[in-house]
């Protein structure tokens, strides 16, 4: 577990906020009560904390030294204050801290635990930042690696979009305008058009000379943008967070409208639309792809055996063994409503269909389910498989599930296959 350093002298305070933080975040806290026990404590542990909450104001440390101290050990450090006035502000900014929040303010301790739990994320998310000035891309990284970010620098427009199409995990880019090869702008276009607004963050940087420039960013397709000149670092990570906050949002409101909420496989629907595709390029390309509908066996037995909750860990059971199964990205597997699975996979010859399926069915069957109570349920499936080239999906939906009867009443636990080269 991490390590979190708070320095607070005042006990009611910092019990308040090492409670809330605790309740929400897993760390290991540590609470220094002075700038002594601090670097105490940042010695001990040798420097080894993933972040700090700093009170400004220490018996021993009465303007904020004991953010120096923190801060030049390399610890992302947020500090919390009473007093807030444009020096003490401005002071602040000049530390590189994360952020600041106001002590009495009622939402502070919520936007504390905000903070931490973003510090943790943008550890996870990489931020290209594309300028030809060395010396905005060297402030800007300083900037963004304080809040944890992986960041990574690209000198123009067509370095960017090369760094991009190499880290397709990149998720923000901020990019000046003016730039040798290929200006923000384009870039910016070319961004948009490649990933949409559910892929990428784009941040505009503008000259403070023309105004209408952030217009223009935003036409081109960024989200937003920054003034060069006048820029301030809170603003900046404002921007940033808020940005990549939305970003997140439609990720998650995508998720959630092509995945099945049990299993978080393809939902019916997003499985039809990816499986119409994929059938129209093999059809274009004149490649075999097989078709297999699953129906886990006797389910309502285990409903009624072991209950519901039961029944669903039952069916997370057979979706990741059918997740492991079918692992290649071409490959689509959705959960068609109820204890049905429906599987495509691409490039599969007729004659191989039957052994994968086969061993499919094998697999589930020796990979009983385990009981939280002890002991183990044997589970089995029947399939319909079917490979047809060339033919649309509702044809090939139809005949699995034909052939899916076939198998239930053959018996069960059993796969039946028909391959034809033309319906
Ligand atoms: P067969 O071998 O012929 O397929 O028999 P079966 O019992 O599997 O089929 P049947 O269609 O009679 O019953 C399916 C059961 O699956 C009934 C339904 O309550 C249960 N079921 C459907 N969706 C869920 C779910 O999300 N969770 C749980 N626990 N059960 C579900
Ligand atoms: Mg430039
Ligand atoms: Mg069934």
């Amino acid at each position: 577990m991490k390590n979190l350093l708070i320095v607070e002298d005042n006990r009611i305070s910092g019990t308040l906020i090492r409670a809330k933080v605790s309740s929400v975040l897993d760390f290991n806290i540590h609470w220094a009560k002075s700038l002594a026990e601090t670097i105490e404590l940042l010695n001990t542990h040798n420097n080894n904390f993933f972040a700090a909450l700093l009170d400004y104001v220490l018996p021993d440390a009465p303007d904020g030294q004991v953010i120096d101290e923190v801060v030049s050990r390399g610890i992302s450090s947020i500090v919390f204050t009473a007093t807030m006035t444009e020096k003490v502000r401005k002071d602040l900014w000049k530390k590189n801290i994360v952020d600041y929040v106001i002590k009495d303010d009622t939402q502070s301790i919520e936007y504390l635990t905000f903070l931490l739990s973003r510090l943790e994320k943008n550890q996870h998310i990489k931020v290209l930042v594309a300028d030809d000035s060395r010396f905005f891309r060297v402030v800007l990284t300083k900037l963004l690696k304080v809040q944890n970010y992986q960041v990574l620098e690209a000198v123009d427009g067509e370095d960017a979009l090369k760094i991009v199409e190499s880290n397709p995990d990149i998720q923000l880019v901020i990019t000046d305008y003016m730039m040798p090869n290929m200006d923000g702008f384009t870039l910016t276009k070319r961004l948009r058009k490649k990933y949409g607004r559910e892929g990428i963050v784009i941040l505009g940087v503008t000259s403070d000379r023309d105004k209408t420039m952030g217009a223009q960013f935003i036409k081109c397709g960024a989200n937003d943008f920054i003034e060069k000149k006048s820029f301030i670092a809170e603003e900046l990570y404002c921007r940033v967070n808020q940005n990549l906050e939305n970003l997140e949002s439609i990720q998650t409101i995508r998720k959630m409208a092509t995945t099945d909420f049990l299993t978080g496989l393809y939902n019916r629907r997003h499985f039809y639309e990816l499986a119409t595709k994929l059938c129209a390029s093999a059809s274009r390309s004149k490649h075999d792809i097989a078709c297999a509908m699953i129906d886990a066996d006797h389910f309502k037995m285990i409903n009624d055996n072991y209950g519901h909750a039961i029944g669903d860990k039952v069916l997370k059971h057979l979706a990741v063994i059918l997740g492991q199964y079918f692992q290649r990205s071409s490959d689509l597997v959705g959960r068609m409503g109820g204890e049905e699975f429906c599987v495509l996979a691409d490039n599969v010859k007729p004659q191989d269909a039957v052994t994968l399926f086969e061993e499919l069915c094998r697999r589930v069957e020796n990979t009983p389910f385990p009981l939280p109570e002890g002991g183990e349920l044997k589970i089995t499936v029947s399939m319909g498989v079917c490979t047809l080239v060339g033919e649309g999906l509702d044809q090939m939906l139809k005949k699995a599930d034909e052939l899916l009867y076939g198998a239930k009443h053959g018996g069960r636990n059993r796969v039946v296959v028909d391959t034809m080269t033309t319906a």
